[in-house]
């Protein structure tokens, strides 16, 4: 498949490295190609300059937002939650029809940490992806765990699982076949229902940085239990 990342964090490093690895032609999408090559300094994460991370993953190509998705049989949102509308609008002429998975949270940083979510509540990043790109088939995926546990599951001992929400049955079993390919077992991927389920994705992530910083790893996630 021929799949567009946009976004040059660890998350959208980690996709596209992932996805090509298995065999996916993968355009990552950035806002300036030049600017983005040219960093130096590795990120306040510690991750390091996107183009070390590039020299290996050569067949990943990376261009702006706009030349990212009309060739792209699928998208990936992998921007920050912030910019994630304005990073899409970039590449709107490439997204008609086409599954769009949203990987990304509204994590708010400016008034410091923790951060806040910028929408909540009564209205979810992906809902508000999905009302402003009408033909898109928004998915959301991915958000409630770490970028290395998206394309290596194994990493944990045990089995944990992974949400999906949206409102086209065709565009989750997409999504659903993808993350198998991933690794991702397919009774470990629950479907949580339409796009407002998205809601409780996001509303997750105030736990999650709470149960980071108790348990001083990232390397964890979630498991259902049922009776
Ligand atoms: P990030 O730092 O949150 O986002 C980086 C991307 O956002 C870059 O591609 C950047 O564009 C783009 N961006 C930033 N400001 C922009 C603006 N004003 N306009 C357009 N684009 C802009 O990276 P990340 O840590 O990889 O996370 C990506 C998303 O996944 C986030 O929404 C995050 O909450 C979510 N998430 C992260 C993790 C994780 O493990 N870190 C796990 C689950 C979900 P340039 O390429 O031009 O710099």
């Amino acid at each position: 498949m021929k799949i567009a990342v946009l976004g040059t964090g660890i998350v959208g490093r980690t996709l596209a490295g992932g996805l090509s690895d298995r065999g996916h032609a993968v355009t990552m999408g950035t806002r300036d190609v030049a600017e983005t090559l040219a960093r130096s300094e590795t990120d306040a994460m510690g991750n390091q300059p996107f183009a070390q991370w590039h020299a290996g993953h050569s067949n990943v190509q990376l261009v702006a937002f706009d030349e990212a998705t009309p060739t792209a049989d699928l998208v990936i949102n992998a921007t920050s939650g912030q910019a994630s509308l304005a990073a899409l609008e970039a590449g709107a002429s490439g997204l008609d029809d086409k599954v769009l998975v949203d990987v990304a949270n509204p994590l708010d940083f400016s008034h410091g940490m923790p951060p806040t979510l910028s929408v909540a509540n009564t209205d979810s990043l992906a809902e508000q992806i999905q009302q402003k790109f009408p033909r898109s088939k928004v998915v959301k995926a991915l958000n409630t765990m770490n970028a290395r546990l998206m394309v290596e599951p194994s990493r944990l001992p045990e089995s944990h699982n992974v949400f999906i929400a949206g409102d086209d049955d065709a565009a989750k079993k997409t999504v659903r076949d993808l993350l198998q390919e991933l690794g991702w077992k397919d009774e470990n991927i629950v479907d949580v229902g339409g796009i407002q389920a998205a809601r409780g994705l996001e509303m997750y992530l105030p736990l999650w940085l709470s149960l980071m910083g108790k348990l001083g790893t990232p390397d964890f996630n979630i498991r259902l239990v049922r009776a």
